[in-house]
């Protein structure tokens, strides 16, 4: 990571009786693309709030650019905030919109602040709209003038509390790439909060997954999608195949477990996160980690044997529910659609190749 702009230590915020943040500890880093991921009322927003300055800290320390914010009203601090219902004033013109914040500042003329608007409007890709009338706008455009208006002012830190969500689902997609765009170019950090994992996978450097006010896990998107540390992350974080497994002998870096339908197999330690609170114990596996095969097809990896009880067609994948000889439930295999290749009829008899270094033990 690099140099921290924001840091947190140990932050608590009690509602009253309601203890809605239990010890953030974290660093973010400048220039980092940054979000909190987590089911509604984990606490994100309010973590988020505490960095603007919205809401103060019950205990704890909120530092920016190493300067610790205790007492730093929201307005004085480097942060700027996007909301997820992004107040455009209709009767504006767009460039009034995003010259809103400016038009107290009597340290900048007319022309210094027509300079800053025009190039915050090139900042979002909107040069030569500032003439147009705001309720002329489509949703994805006058998110991009909440964007301009935040980044006016050149923040350190850009705090988006849910901004695509109000935005149908082509459109969010085409967004979530423009702000990954955004943010590359402009440099600042920016700190997302969103319920929806896959838009985090997508958008983020890293990725701070909250339960319960706490932070469960804190990294990169594919640590936390091959290396979830427990099963409440595994189960947040796309599809999660979950068997019944016990551990037969630990030596060394090396773990012998026996899995149901899968059976005897040796994994690393670095695949087993530490123990805790995972309900017995399990391996876990992602859809896209074992292939059914074809007749006449073979594999050097692992075989397994099971039968075909669900079929999804998805157009470009297919997703089969297989059960396993020997387990209880069936787990999901997602496969691409070769051309010419059939599709699989539920009933079909299949061997499947999994290779156990995808596989998660959770204890
Ligand atoms: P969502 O995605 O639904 O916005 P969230 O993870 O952002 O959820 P927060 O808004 O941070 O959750 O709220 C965390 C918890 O704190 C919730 O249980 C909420 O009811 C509570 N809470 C938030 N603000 C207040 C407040 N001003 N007074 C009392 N309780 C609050």
């Amino acid at each position: 990571m690099t140099q921290p702009i924001i840091e947190l230590r140990d932050v608590q915020k009690h509602y009253g009786e309601y203890h809605a943040l239990r010890g953030i500890t974290a660093d973010i880093g400048q220039g980092e693309f940054f979000s909190l991921l987590g089911p509604s009322g984990c606490g994100k927003t309010t973590l988020l709030r505490t960095i603007a300055g919205f809401e103060g800290v019950t205990s704890g320390a909120v530092l920016i650019d190493g300067k610790d914010m205790a007492g730093v009203p929201a307005n004085l601090r480097p942060t700027n905030m996007v909301f997820q219902s992004y107040a455009i004033f209709p009767h504006l013109t767009v460039a009034e919109n995003v010259g809103y914040g400016l038009r107290r500042r009597t340290d900048l003329n007319r022309q210094a602040k027509e300079v800053l608007v025009g190039e915050a409007l090139e900042m979002v890709g909107l040069d030569g709209f500032g003439k147009r009338a705001a309720h002329a706008l489509s949703g994805g455009q006058r998110q991009r003038v909440a964007l301009a208006r935040a980044l006016i002012l050149k923040p350190k830190v850009l705090l988006l509390d849910e901004p695509l969500s109000a935005l149908d689902k082509k459109m969010r997609d085409q967004m979530q790439v423009e702000l990954i765009k955004l943010q590359r170019h402009v440099g600042i950090t920016f700190i997302l909060v969103t319920h929806d994992q896959e838009e985090a996978l997508v958008m983020s450097d890293r990725i701070a997954v909250m339960f319960d006010g706490e932070i469960a896990q804190m990294d990169d998107p594919e640590v936390l999608y091959r290396r979830p540390n427990s099963r409440r992350v595994a189960d947040f974080i796309g599809v999660m195949n979950f068997l019944p497994a016990s551990v037969l002998s630990e030596s060394g870096d090396r773990i012998e477990i026996e899995v149901n339908g899968l059976g005897r197999v040796e994994i690393g330690t670095d695949q087993a996160p530490l123990a805790g609170a995972n309900g017995g114990t399990s391996v876990g596996f992602r859809p896209e980690t074992l292939t059914i095969l074809y007749e006449g097809q073979t594999s050097n990896d692992h075989i397994a044997q099971g039968v075909v009880e669900e079929v999804v067609y998805y157009g470009d994948m297919t997703y089969y529910d297989v059960r396993l000889d020997g387990a209880e439930t069936p787990v999901r295999i997602s496969m691409r659609n070769l051309f010419g290749r059939p599709v699989l009829e539920i009933g079909t008899r299949a061997r499947i190749a999994w290779n156990p270094g995808a596989l998660v033990l959770f204890r």
